[in-house]
């Protein structure tokens, strides 16, 4: 299959589905791909609740303040033109997306619903539903962009490689994952929109197909990654009993509404927060991580390996009002929070670094744009709640209006590309004829999962960052040359297999800085440097070849 377009967008999450909108509005043709299916993969359709935007309806705010925060968030390490332009052009899309059907809650007297979560200095953040802002941002998207006729969909189709022509990316190329057929679109301007990459560690708050391929695509197309060793745990993941039905990282959005106390295995508040909903939920999510962990490590820690989270203190009829038909799931499965503390800890659930951008989400490779959270710069060391989904709908935007600018451009043939990629795909999925899988390539997920968990997780140290850049290295070793059975349709396996060649590189381009961060920031902890340098440094990325390389580059708080 090969298409022709303006724009080409890979990613359907908020970020690819709002470039693909701001794109057709302005008259271009828009091709947008997803390897799942267009606006219900990735992180989008997961948010739960927050949205940070400086409207000023809860109590007066500015888009400089909501700036401001953001950069003492990101701990000196944001870009600064980038924070400014994403916290500025924030209410807009809001208001933009509302237009298209998502109902962001109001209070009784129509003004909108805003509500504090740490970091921010004002209740800055607005929401759908306590649990599913997300699914209803992407369901607005989905159903506006359904309806274009100028944007083509392709659901299903995994991007392997961009296209390139001399120094110009020229398109993208890939393969159908149901009829397993090859795909290129050859188009003027193709925006990378793939969302993040915390599938690569064994605790993640992520979907199975956040494997970080932008990351790798974008790098070997000759983009520059920035602060890749900055990868956000989020602090109160649920821990223990066991539960179905419901999302590991559901309680923060509760806590923002009702309070609920963070205590140690002693019952010791370890946070200094009052754990009412006064506002008093004030520890940010690297601060917070840090300190659970801590209480783990000096013996305190709740019996299952993290902290508890109580809410016994807020009133039964509270609880149900704020926790609504959650308050039954968890009943059903044993858990009166009347009566019952929970147990969370850490999981990773977000990347704050990503492709280096401009202000118009160009990548400085003719041709190659970048949005959501694949892009680096807006959250430094540590991201704010609620900074995400505008992240997401702000720098689509952006690109797709970046996008329309280069509708002169003329288009390359993608042809012979794309013949070579799908020679290069047969290759590398059956370097021999096997009748079965002669590995499962799940397992070696797995276990990168694990060493990537253990050795470049929440508490580093340069001597587990060394061991997970060695098991890092033998899994690709072991995993390169593993032949595949052929299939006819349904490429799952292969798929998987292209997957684990990407997260192993890019696990890699968060060991490598990591290796050379010699201090702790934000959500980068090194048990070694424990203190944080003066002067914040960012580290970028660059690919040749197989290898990364990695150089240094003073951050500046200067406003653009
Ligand atoms: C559980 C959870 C809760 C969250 N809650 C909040 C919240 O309350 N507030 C907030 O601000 N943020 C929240 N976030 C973060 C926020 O949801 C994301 O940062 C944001 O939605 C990212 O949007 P995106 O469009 O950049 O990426 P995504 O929504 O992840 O979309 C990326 C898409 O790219 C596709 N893709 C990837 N690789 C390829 C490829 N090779 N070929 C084709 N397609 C590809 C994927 O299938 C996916 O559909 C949460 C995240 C999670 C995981």
């Amino acid at each position: 299959m090969v298409l022709e377009t303006d724009v080409l967008i890979v990613g359907a999450g908020a970020a690819g589905l709002m470039a693909a909108r701001a794109a057709s509005a302005a008259g271009a043709s828009v091709v947008i791909v997803d390897k799942s299916i267009i606006g219900r993969g990735g992180a989008t359709i997961m948010a739960q609740m927050t949205t940070a935007v400086a409207l000023g309806a809860a109590e007066p705010d500015s888009t400089e303040l909501h700036a401001e925060d953001t950069w003492i968030g990101s701990r000196d390490l944001g870009d600064r033109a980038i924070i400014d332009v994403i916290c500025a052009r924030g209410p807009e899309v809001i208001r933009e997306v509302e237009g298209y059907g998502a109902n962001w809650a109001r209070t009784p007297d129509g003004a909108y619903s805003q509500v504090f979560a740490p970091g921010h200095s004002r209740k800055r953040c607005v929401y759908v539903d306590v649990l599913r802002t997300g699914d209803a941002v992407s369901q607005a998207l989905r159903s506006v962009v359904r309806r274009d006729g100028n944007v083509v969909r392709l659901s299903n189709v995994m991007l392997t490689k961009l296209a390139k022509e001399g120094d110009r990316v020229t398109g993208a190329l890939g393969f159908a994952i149901e009829a397993l057929e090859p795909v290129g679109i050859s188009a003027k301007t193709t925006i990378v929109a793939t969302g993040g990459l915390t599938f690569l560690y064994a605790r993640n708050s992520a979907s199975s197909n956040m494997t970080g391929d932008g990351f790798l695509l974008a790098a070997e197309a000759g983009a520059t990654l920035r602060d890749m060793e900055m990868v956000q745990f989020f602090p109160i993941a649920h821990l223990y009993p066991p539960l179905v039905q419901l999302d590991p990282i559901m309680w923060d959005p509760f806590r923002y509404k009702l309070g609920g106390r963070l205590l140690n295995g002693k019952g010791e508040e370890f946070l200094g927060e009052s754990g009412d909903a006064s506002g008093a939920y004030t520890t940010p999510r690297d601060t917070a991580t840090y300190k659970i962990f801590q209480e783990v490590e000096e013996g305190r820690g709740s019996p299952h390996g993290g902290a508890y989270l109580d809410f016994r203190m807020v009133p039964a009829e509270d609880l149900k009002a704020g926790f609504g038909p959650v308050i039954d799931i968890l009943a059903r499965q044993g858990i009166d929070l009347t009566r019952d503390m929970v147990e969370v800890a850490p999981m990773a659930h977000f990347m704050l670094g990503g492709i280096a951008v401009d202000v118009a989400m160009q990548t400085g490779v003719d041709g190659l744009l970048a949005c959501g959270e694949a892009i680096g710069g807006m959250h430094g060391a540590n991201r704010l709640s609620g900074n995400a989904i505008t992240e997401a709908l702000v720098t689509g935007r952006i690109a797709g209006e970046t996008a329309v600018t280069r509708r002169d451009v003329a288009r390359a043939p993608i042809d012979a590309a794309l013949a070579r990629e799908w020679a290069e795909l047969q290759a590398f999925w059956h370097p021999r004829a096997v009748a079965r899988d002669e590995a499962p390539i799940d397992e070696l997920k797995a276990r990168l999962q694990r060493t990537m968990w253990e050795n470049a997780g929440p508490l580093r140290t340069g001597e587990k960052l060394a061991q997970a850049l060695t098991d890092v290295r033998a899994l690709a070793a072991e995993s390169a040359d593993i032949a595949l059975a052929p299939v006819e349709a349904f490429a799952l396996t292969l798929q998987e297999k292209v997957e684990l060649r990407i997260m192993l590189a890019v696990a890699e381009s968060i060991v490598l800085p990591a290796i050379e961060r010699r201090e702790s920031r934000g959500a980068h902890v090194r048990l070694d440097f424990p203190e944080q340098d003066a002067v914040a440094v960012a580290r970028f990325l660059t690919r040749s070849g197989d290898g990364w390389s990695v150089t240094s580059r003073e951050t500046t708080a200067v406003t653009a």
